[in-house]
């Protein structure tokens, strides 16, 4: 299951999500619970288990091994 990035179009939270292909755009923001969310493009690599919250990491880091 692909994780997926998403930002709140209410209140401008981003945050992160596993979703299947499916259920891709059925995202609801945790903060406020608006389901106007906006589904962030990026091309993940691995995900290595940490998670720095930043939303400002270089696209082009790849690769925990
Ligand atoms: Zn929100």
């Amino acid at each position: 299951m692909p994780l997926y990035e998403y930002r709140c179009g209410r209140c401008g939270h981003e945050f992160e999500d596993w979703k299947s292909i499916s259920q891709r755009d059925e995202a609801e923001c945790p903060k406020c619970k608006s389901e106007k969310v906006e589904r962030l493009v990026r091309s993940f690599g691995l995900i290595g288990g940490g998670r720095s919250g930043s939303s400002s990491c270089a696209p082009t880091r790849s690769g925990f091994s």
